[in-house]
């Protein structure tokens, strides 16, 4: 069976030699040190490698079952869920005032990405929580914040996110929940959400639901969508629980992959619900919740691709298959270990080269979403804004396509489900949909955020990473493997972006290059993200760092990289430039 370590080697270096964390002016920053942010990274380690990933298989074949209304988790979700909650997993960037450690947003999302490594569907239980309690802070009255922050940032009660409708996806403004105001108290909400994650299950005593429905007689579509707290169990003042809502499941899904969590049809029935912020402002509220959970289903998509590498790369060194080209490497033996093929080692490296670097880019992504929540900066906001559809589209396709790619490494033993590698490329596979399908973030990125305020942050993207490439000039290490090749890149992704520009006349254009941009622009964020942990680990080189091995690794494994993978940025910009004459060439019928 598969088995999993916390790279916190790696941790340690993007938190501290790429992003210098501890030096940042940003409030609470200062605290995050190296022994601390390594004592705090190791126990969660521990926790992911020693509770959660044995459970990850039973909740992959096991699944979460419907008995008498109540959804049941697989054996040893409870008692794992009691062990998180009680760690103060649950709550680490909570404030404090709610019960939370009061820690910034980057440390919540470097811990958390050994516990989705380690068991995805588990960890979604709190994630989900994690989201509705920053809706709640973000938008709701003082009243809901001291009801329901301190219960939801413990985990003592979770949080789910209600969107979807059987007709209704992508195009919420379709929505039919409705939730009509009482004379005499709370909105009543009544209509049916389908796919909604973690919507029942015994783990914790209440949950609380986050409702989009429509108040009759609001304005049409999406502009008279409102956010409504929908309690399984209706809170009493007291902060007891009290009579069940009239919310109920309807059925679990059967789906390809994260089995362990319930994935629910839930049913309203003039439900008790309480508005959050202002009437018809619920996507506003909504999007708190979703614009976190995107960066946070990114970390899905590459923490699935880790924990794939990691047994592809133990395999690899195991299995006897072949001699290597070159001459035998063990020659004691019948075969010499996969490893020493140079095709078993270009998937490995394409797997490295991809998670280490998605790992800076979404410890970045939280670092800047740290700035512009703690300071209120603007340009750290709208960079993250600009980022976001990139790191849930780019990271979540890139990450199921290696998390095959591991399975790869394995032939037909990949296949087989006793080796437990099909799990990783299952359960990444929902990354790519949920959250706004892969396709929308595209949609997103070029249809709105390439313009955010005048195209501000593009704008200020570029010069970031020229300023870079200025300032490193002449450091003859970084020059030729990393700086030429990102140069080369920041221009495709120009090219790209000036295209779009011009093709305003014929939208279809834009739009159907937009898949390619992401993607162009996800390995031009790599590639800056490469060539800055290039720079750190030479420095440390530089300084003597102890571990030189590791930090030579980085250096070989960034030099991949720039050569093997941020050269598809010229292809995905040969693309863009054809504009939709081919795309949009044939009839619906000919189809
Ligand atoms: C396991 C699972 C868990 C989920 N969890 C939740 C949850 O907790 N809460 C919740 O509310 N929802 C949840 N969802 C729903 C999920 O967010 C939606 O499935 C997703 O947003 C897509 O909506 P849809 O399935 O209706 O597809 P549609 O909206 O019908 O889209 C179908 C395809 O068309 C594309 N498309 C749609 N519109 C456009 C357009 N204008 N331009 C170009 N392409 C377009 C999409 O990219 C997609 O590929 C979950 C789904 C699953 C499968």
């Amino acid at each position: 069976m598969p088995s999993y370590t916390a790279p916190l080697k790696d941790y340690q270096f993007v938190l501290h030699d790429v992003l210098q964390v501890s030096q940042q002016d940003i409030p609470g920053f200062a605290d995050l040190d190296r022994d601390f942010t390594s004592a705090v990274l190791e126990e969660v380690g521990k926790l992911s490698s020693n509770v959660l990933q044995p459970l990850n298989a039973v909740g992959d074949i096991e699944g979460c079952h419907l008995e008498n209304g109540v959804v049941r988790t697989p054996t040893g979700f409870k008692a794992a869920f009691d062990q998180v909650r009680e760690g103060g997993w649950t709550a680490l960037d909570a404030e404090e005032q709610y019960g939370g450690q009061g820690l910034p947003y980057v440390m919540h999302t470097a811990a958390n990405e050994p516990m989705v490594s380690a068991n995805m569907a588990f960890n979604m239980y709190q994630g989900l929580t994690h989201g509705a309690y920053s809706a709640i802070l973000a938008h709701g009255s003082d009243a809901q914040k001291d009801m329901f922050l301190p219960k939801l940032a413990s985990c003592e009660w979770t949080g789910t996110m209600n969107l979807t409708e059987p007709h209704c996806g992508t195009d919420l403004g379709l929505m039919r929940t409705k939730a009509v105001p009482q004379d005499d108290g709370p909105y009543r909400v009544t209509g049916q959400k389908i796919f909604i994650s973690a919507g029942d299950h015994d783990l914790a005593d209440n949950i609380i639901h986050l409702v989009l429905a429509k108040i009759p007689g609001g304005p049409d579509g999406i502009k008279g969508v409102s956010l409504f707290i929908v309690p399984k169990f209706i809170v009493k003042d007291d902060g007891t629980l009290g009579d069940r809502n009239g919310v109920s499941v309807g059925k679990i899904e059967e789906k390809m992959g994260i089995h362990g969590n319930s994935t629910c049809v839930m049913n309203y029935d003039e439900a008790v619900g309480y508005l959050i912020g202002e009437a018809h402002k619920g996507m506003r509220a909504m999007f708190v919740m979703m614009n976190e959970a995107r960066l946070g289903v990114g970390l899905q998509g590459y923490s699935q691709s880790e924990v794939a590498y990691q047994n592809a790369v133990a395999y690899a060194n195991d299995r006897l298959q072949g001699r290597a080209v070159t001459g035998a490497q063990n020659p004691a033996g019948p075969a010499d270990p996969l490893i020493v093929h140079p095709d078993i080692r270009r998937n490995l490296m394409d797997q490295k080269s991809f998670n280490e670097g998605a790992r800076a880019f979404t410890f970045w992504g939280a670092m800047l979403l740290d700035k512009a929540h703690k300071t209120g900066d603007k340009d750290a906001e709208g960079l993250v804004s600009l980022m976001t559809p990139v790191i849930k589209g780019f990271l979540t396709d890139k990450g199921f396509e290696y998390a095959t790619a591991a399975q790869q490494v394995y032939g037909g033993h990949g296949y087989i489900e006793e080796w437990g590698m099909s799990q990783f490329a299952r359960d990444a596979r929902i990354a790519m949909i949920y959250e706004g399908a892969n396709g929308v973030q595209a949609l997103d990125l070029v249809g709105r955020k390439l313009a955010l305020d005048g195209g501000k942050h593009l704008m200020g993207f570029f010069e970031m990473i020229k300023t870079f490439i200025k300032d490193n000039e002449g450091n003859e290490g970084l020059e030729k493997d990393f700086l030429d090749p990102l140069k080369a890149a920041s221009k495709d992704m120009q090219a790209a972006a000036m295209y779009f520009m011009g093709s305003m006349k014929n939208p279809n254009n834009a739009l159907s290059g937009s898949y390619d941009f992401m993607h162009l622009m996800g390995h031009v964020c790599l590639g800056y993200m490469w060539a800055r942990s290039a720079k750190a680990a030479m420095a440390a080189l530089e300084g003597n760092a102890a571990d030189t091995a590791f930090y030579e690794t980085k250096i070989a494994t960034g030099r991949y990289y720039m050569a093997r993978q941020l050269p598809a940025t010229a292809l995905h910009l040969a693309r863009i430039n054809t504009g939709a004459g081919t795309v949009m060439a044939l009839d619906a019928a000919q189809f």
